[in-house]
């Protein structure tokens, strides 16, 4: 592992809050409950979910401040991060739950979901920084698309957000080699 299990988690669940954003080849699909239970699926969390409008446009609104940080280098980031936590209240403490080890909250349990996973990002985004791994940060390789990912292999070898964008390309390659 590249970071730690609760950084690598909230990083993807940042991912995923990016990517559901209108771009290049999709309209936006965090717009409806049905979106966001899709969301919250996937990514799992403990404490108070309203599962209501008023939540889900609370998350929707955070999505562009994850984006920016895909857009900046290490010194870019860190006053992105430090509003993050500094909106977000965060006071970090220790907890152990269900069947994680001890891992750190930095919101209460009823805070706004919105708040938790902003301040969940900037955690990890802290971590990212503190390892200078910020490059790990990408925009996928295909000409045709603009979803973010995490690169988290050992040698740094992923260019693609999904198979499906890499797939694609291998394909047009091949393609393009034969004629
Ligand atoms: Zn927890
Ligand atoms: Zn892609």
């Amino acid at each position: 592992m590249v970071f730690i299990r609760d950084t690598e988690q909230s990083l993807k669940a940042a991912v995923y809050l990016v990517n559901t954003l209108p771009g290049f080849d999709d309209d936006d699909t965090l717009q409806t409950i049905a979106d966001f239970e899709s969301y919250l699926a996937v990514n799992p969390y403990t404490g108070a979910i309203r599962r209501d409008e008023t939540e889900l446009a609370a998350v929707r609104a955070i999505r562009p401040r994850l984006r920016a940080l895909w857009d900046v280098d290490r010194e870019g980031a860190v006053p992105l991060v430090n509003e993050m936590v500094r909106d977000g209240r965060a006071l970090p403490r220790l907890v152990i739950h269900d069947d994680y080890d001890w891992h750190i909250h930095a919101t209460s349990d009823d805070a706004p979901l919105a708040t938790r996973i902003l301040v969940e990002a900037a955690m990890a985004f802290v971590d990212v920084i503190r390892q200078q791994e910020l490059a790990r940060l990408q925009v996928c390789g295909a000409d045709d698309c603009d979803d973010v990912l995490v690169d988290l292999s050992k040698n740094r070898s992923r260019r693609y957000c999904s198979t499906g964008c890499s797939n694609r390309v291998n394909v047009a390659a091949f393609r393009a080699r034969r004629t």
